[in-house]
Order: structure tokens, then C-alpha cells, then sequence
């Protein structure tokens, strides 16, 4: 399948590790230049030299916190001036904390807002105008299951990432005219740091071993099995690439089919 990414720029954020780096692989691996960023330095060039290496792409890297306006808007601006425009947007950050309402203080939603819907308005805010020259552009949020269905002792998760949601449908509205499509991707359990981490906090909760957490996960999807990044990474590529032309305001799951709804 041709994709027609060659040579077009992916900006990947939060790509350190996990489903942002898959992401930014992925888009190298089809000929994109890719700008990546996360907060840690010395994780963020190991991947981004790691990928460079690997797929002889083009690679701009820079440790900067999704959460912060002014960084992200010179991030972009690099972009732009060493790639002459920027193509792709992928807004990605870590997952809030997991607490029950109760146990959330007014710093846990300040938080989860900032890192989990206020970063995704920066970089939209950043990169359109940019897409809007070119009538041609992609920006695909990455977000959660719990936009569909709310997890157990992720009320952070469950009640901000649907803003996103209605950000990326009103994006996806508004920015069509302008050849721009905005989707959400939401992953199920998938094998990360970030589901080690809900998987410590989950066993505390329960009393049970981490490897029970996994199991239990695991078997909760039609597919018996937790994702792996590349599957969460190979969506958001083919929804940037030409073959997903006529796509925009969605949220695709990549779950293993664990949300249980119609
Ligand atoms: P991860 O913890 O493995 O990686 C998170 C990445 O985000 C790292 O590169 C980290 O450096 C970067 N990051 C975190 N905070 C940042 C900040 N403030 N500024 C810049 N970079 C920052 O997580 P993951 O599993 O790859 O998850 C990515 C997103 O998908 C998260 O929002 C997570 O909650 C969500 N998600 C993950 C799963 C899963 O099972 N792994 C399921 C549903 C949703």
C-alpha cells in the first residue's frame, strides 16, 4: 500500500518511548522527516539517533514539556525552518495518575487539563496555520479507550480526554475547508511504561500481583492479548497517509476490541 508520506513532516510528541516513539518510527520507516520531542534528553536523542540511524531519515529532536505554550511554539517554529513546513501532528503526552474522584485533588485536574487537553490546543494552535498554506494537513491526537468507555480508577482520563474529543470534531469541522483532517486515536491496554505504572497502582488497589493485572487486561479483549505500540503506531500512519482521505472528526480504537459498545 502506498501511503504517500514520502518526504512529508511528522511532528511526533511525547515520543521518547512508548506509542509516540512507535509513531515517530512508523512515520520515519515510510520516508517522513520527523521532529520528536519529550521531556527527558538523553531518552529523546538515544530514540531519535536510534531511528535516524535505522531508516537514514531525517531527524529533529528536542527535550521540551508538552505543557509549557512558548515551547512548544518555538519547537514548531525549528520545525518549520529546518523542514520548510510541517505536515502531520501527531499531540501525544503521558497519561494522568490513577485515583478514584475522591482521592483527586484540584492539582490532579489542573494538571490532567494541562497535560491531557491544553497541550493538544498548543500545538493545533502552532501547526494549522502552517497546513492552512499548504490546503494540505493531519492532525491525529492520541488519547485513550476512555473516550468510549470509562476505566476503573482513571477519572482523570475518563473526564478530560473527552475534551479532546470535541476539540478534534470542532478542528475537523472548521479546518476541512482547508484540506486539514483532525482524528483522535484511542488505545486499549497496551504494553508500555505507562501500563506498568497503572498496573503497579492497579495491584496496590486490588492486592493482587502485577501479573494477574496484565492477565486480567489481557483477557478482558475479544483478542486475549495486550497491543503492542507499533499496532497503536501503524493506525495513526495510515491515517495521515493518502489512503485515509476522506476521514476526519473519528476516533478510532486500537483495543484488541475491548470497548464493549455497538
Ligand atoms: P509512556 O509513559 O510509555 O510514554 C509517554 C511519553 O510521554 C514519554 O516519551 C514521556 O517522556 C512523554 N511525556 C510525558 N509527559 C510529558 C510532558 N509533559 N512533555 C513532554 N513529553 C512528555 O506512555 P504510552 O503508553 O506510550 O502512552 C501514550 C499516551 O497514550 C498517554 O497519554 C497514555 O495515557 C495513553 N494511553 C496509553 C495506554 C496504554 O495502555 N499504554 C492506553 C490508553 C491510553
Amino acid at each position: 500500500m502506498d501511503t504517500g508520506l514520502k518526504n512529508r513532516v511528522a511532528i511526533v510528541a511525547a515520543s521518547s518511548q512508548g506509542i509516540g516513539r512507535a509513531a515517530a518510527e512508523a512515520f520515519a520507516a515510510e520516508g517522513c522527516r520527523v521532529a520528536m520531542c519529550a521531556r527527558n534528553p538523553e531518552a529523546l536523542q538515544t530514540a531519535a539517533k536510534k531511528i535516524q540511524k535505522q531508516y537514514s531519515a531525517e531527524v529533529l529532536a528536542e527535550a521540551l514539556d508538552v505543557t509549557d505554550p512558548s515551547a512548544v511554539h518555538r519547537f514548531v517554529e525549528a520545525v518549520v525552518s529546518n523542514f520548510g513546513g510541517v505536515d502531520i501532528c501527531v499531540t501525544n503526552a503521558g497519561g494522568p495518575p490513577a485515583k478514584g474522584f475522591l482521592a483527586a485533588s484540584l492539582e490532579d485536574w489542573r494538571k490532567a487539563v494541562d497535560l491531557n487537553f491544553l497541550s493538544t490546543v498548543y500545538f493545533a494552535r502552532e501547526v494549522i496555520p502552517h497546513m492552512q498554506r499548504k490546503h494540505w494537513g493531519r492532525i491525529i491526537t492520541i488519547t485513550s479507550i476512555t473516550t468510549k468507555q470509562p476505566v476503573a480508577d482513571l477519572v482523570l482520563s475518563n473526564a478530560v480526554r473527552a475534551a479532546v474529543v470535541g476539540l478534534v470534531k470542532s478542528l475537523a469541522n472548521e479546518f476541512g475547508k482547508d484540506g486539514i483532517l483532525v482524528n483522535n486515536v484511542g488505545p486499549g491496554y497496551t504494553a508500555t511504561d505507562r501500563l506498568k505504572e497503572l498496573a503497579k497502582s492497579r495491584s496496590a488497589v486490588l492486592g493482587k500481583n502485577e501479573n494477574e493485572i496484565f492477565e486480567s487486561w489481557a483477557m478482558d479483549s475479544p483478542l486475549k492479548r495486550l497491543g503492542e505500540p507499533r499496532e497503536v503506531a501503524d493506525t495513526i500512519v495510515w491515517l495521515a497517509s493518502e489512503r485515509a482521505s476522506y476521514i476526519t472528526g473519528q476516533t478510532v480504537l486500537v483495543d484488541g476490541g475491548l470497548y464493549k459498545g455497538l
